[in-house]
């Protein structure tokens, strides 16, 4: 059996079921549908919170929300990816309850999933928009936890409806930070606002180049297939728990590296500077790794502006030793892959991948690898194979082919 999946045909359902499902959950038709990308970050990993730059293409992978507004504040949220039925709030009550950030929100107890929804509904009200009640059902293909953004396109599609709907006229750009204030301060995860630009920003065959720290961003073409290449993700199927707290522990290291060297974030340590930047810098017994934090986005930052040089030059095989650079970066320096994602990189590179690297936050969740058309199944079955010999559960594995943004289907 091949085990690669083409973008399969379950990434992109359609607004029919979820039209049909917002029928049987609340006895009427909704007022629209509209769809939101998850998203792989092609190179730029924990850049985000850096100032630095990141890049990620859509998956066909989407969230879509079906959604009525309401005139009488309530909040009604239904998922047809969660248990618990319904979850009825007020637009009046919605009061910030940040979940355990170390257990994480993978740990979300049924109805918890909603505070993703409720926080944009929360995010706009107080920004001072004029967001009343609503009705909402969503449907997902974006795997949950698998490092694919599903947070994100939950959030965006959510502020993209309320947008259309109370006519707020906001840019996509302003959507995707109320979706990460939403993320930030409602749920209580301290990500970036890579994963929400992707959401709201991404174009079909293109990755986004996004400067994270002015938020100006550029669309480059992206259209592996046109040069018989494929751009394949790996869902390890696995996160390890230390995640969310390492996450934290990261972000905390790389503040003390910039104020360290005297700079307002690391995205001002020039690549040209860093040899000098880790001679100024000294570990200590309590920071071992600032040296090693600061290495690994000052060269990262650096993949990124060579990636988009390579694509903007029309050569995506260029870009294969950057991403295999990116792994051991992360890897050796920012440390935060596992032996999932080194089996699914090794592997595939040994099987003859152009380049692979591990995506997302890290410590499970997915990797990408650059390989040719005709060799696509080989690599596919190859780390298939060295899962299963190695007694892991079966990776997931399907081509990314970069789809559009978020968008009102109906
Ligand atoms: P990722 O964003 O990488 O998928 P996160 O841990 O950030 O992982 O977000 C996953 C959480 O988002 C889930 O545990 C759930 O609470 C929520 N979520 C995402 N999509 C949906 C959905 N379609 N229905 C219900 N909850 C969802
Ligand atoms: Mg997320």
């Amino acid at each position: 059996m091949i085990a690669h999946e083409a973008a399969t045909p379950a990434a992109e359902h359609g607004a029919a079921p979820t039209e049909a499902a917002f029928r049987a959950v609340y006895g009427a038709a909704p007022a629209g549908i509209w769809a939101a990308p998850g998203r792989v970050n092609l190179i730029g990993e924990h850049t985000d919170y850096n100032d630095g730059f990141v890049m990620p293409l859509a998956l066909p992978h989407t969230t879509i929300a079906a959604v009525t507004p309401r005139t009488d504040g309530v909040l009604r949220l239904h998922s047809g990816n969660a248990e618990g039925g319904i979850v009825e709030l007020h637009t009046d009550t919605l009061r910030p309850a940040p979940m355990d950030t170390a257990a994480g929100s993978r740990a979300a107890p049924d109805g918890r999933w909603a505070a993703y929804p409720a926080g944009v509904v929360w995010a706009m009200r107080e920004a001072g928009l004029p967001v009343g009640g609503a009705d909402l059902h969503v449907d997902s293909t974006v795997p949950t936890g698998a490092g694919l953004s599903s947070s994100a396109a939950l959030e965006v599609v959510t502020a993209l409806a309320l947008n259309d709907l109370y006519a707020l006229g906001l840019t996509p750009q302003r959507l995707a930070q109320l979706a990460q204030r939403a993320e930030n301060a409602f749920v209580g995860v301290p990500c970036g606002i890579m994963d929400q630009t992707a959401a709201a920003c991404c174009t079909a065959g293109h990755a986004l180049f996004l400067d994270t720290r002015d938020l100006r961003s550029r669309q480059v073409p992206f259209d592996v297939a046109a040069q018989g290449l494929r751009l394949l993700v790996v869902d390890t199927r696995v996160k390890h728990d230390l995640g969310d707290g390492a996450y934290a522990e990261r972000r905390t290291g790389c503040e003390r590296g910039a104020r360290a060297l005297g700079v307002p974030a690391l995205r001002d340590v020039p690549h040209a500077q860093l040899a000098d930047a880790l001679v100024a810098l000294t570990d200590t017994p309590d920071a071992p790794d600032t040296r090693a934090l600061v290495r690994h986005i000052v060269t990262e930052n650096h993949r990124v502006e060579e990636v988009v040089a390579h694509l903007d030059a029309g050569d995506i095989r260029a870009i294969g030793p950057l991403l295999t650079a990116g792994h051991a970066s992360l890897r050796d320096d920012f440390a935060i892959s596992c032996a999932e994602l080194d089996l699914a990189v090794d592997t595939a590179l040994a099987a003859g991948a152009v380049g692979a690297r591990m995506t997302g936050g890290g410590f499970g969740g997915s990797a990408i690898v650059l390989v040719d058309e005709a060799a696509a199944d080989t690599v596919s079955a190859a780390v298939t194979a060295a899962f299963a010999a190695a007694g892991h559960a079966a990776p997931r594995i399907f081509t990314a082919v970069p789809g559009p943004g978020a968008r009102r289907l109906a």
